[in-house]
């Protein structure tokens, strides 16, 4: 297995408060990791550490071989260290693929202008195409995105967010907010990026992490307490005091 991502000794102190205290990790190529604990515990806050958005007071960030540890957001990007889009990036008078075609022209590195997306060569529209199709959203791909629900919004964003071809996506909460038939559709969606692309979801819904996760790591307090799959998790009794609360 080769090691697309990892943290050393990774501290973030807010006032008083380290929010992450001394992580080290590692995302394999390929897996989908998921990072799950308490409220509080630290799970966005080390997202933001990884994307950028929040540096770290101490340690070191790896992605790909290189210390990305001090790059501003939009320099992770373009290595392919991916976050997905807020829903407010959506272009709501435009259809769903229309959207995904104004992804996929940005990534390809055209003039992005919103005109151009009708004049988008053949090539656009086969990727988004692509994109859309082994997904649900791929039956609504004319629909504007005003006209779609809260679920198949966020599924856009994920999509979307794969135009750009990140080697890694950096997922916090996907399926907050959703009901339960969206969330298992999202579950889906996931499932179908396996293999596609590397993934580190941070994820309350327990049920998800268990269908989706390769890997799972336990943050409580800042501190990973343990990293392991489903069973070992779910067999673990200092695990289950931390977070299951039993
Ligand atoms: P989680 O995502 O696991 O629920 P967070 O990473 O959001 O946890 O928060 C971890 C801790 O850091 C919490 O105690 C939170 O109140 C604190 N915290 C998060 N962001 C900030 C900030 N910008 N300033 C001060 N404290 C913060
Ligand atoms: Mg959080």
């Amino acid at each position: 297995m080769t090691t697309i991502l990892e943290t050393h000794g990774l501290v973030k102190r807010f006032a008083g408060l380290t929010a992450t205290d001394n992580v080290s990790f590692a995302l394999e190529e390929g897996q989908i990791h998921a990072l799950i604990g308490p409220n509080g515990a630290g799970k966005s806050t080390l997202i933001h550490q990884l994307c950028g958005n929040l540096l770290p007071t101490e340690g070191r960030i790896m992605f790909a071989g290189q210390d990305v540890t001090r790059l501003a957001p939009a320099a992770r990007v373009a290595r392919g260290l991916g976050r997905t889009f807020q829903v407010t990036s959506l272009l709501g008078e435009f259809t769903v693929r229309q959207n995904m075609a104004v992804a996929v022209q940005a990534r390809m590195g055209r003039n992005l202008r919103i005109l151009d997306r009708m004049n988008a060569r053949r090539d656009v529209w086969d990727e988004t195409d692509d994109l859309l199709g082994g997904s649900p959203l791929g039956r609504r791909a004319d629909i504007v995105v005003d006209d779609l629900s809260h679920g198949e919004r966020k599924q856009l964003e994920l999509l979307v967010s794969l135009a750009g071809r990140p080697k890694v996506l950096l997922l916090d909460e996907p399926m907050a907010g959703l009901g339960h038939a969206e969330s298992q559709e999202m579950i889906d969606v996931l499932k179908g990026l396996r293999g596609k692309v590397t993934i580190l979801l941070v994820e309350h819904d327990m049920d998800a992490v268990f269908a989706l996760a390769d890997r799972i790591s336990v943050l409580v307090y800042g501190r990973i307490i343990m990293t392991g799959n489903a069973e070992e998790i779910a067999a673990s009794a200092e695990v289950r005091e931390a977070y299951l609360g039993n």
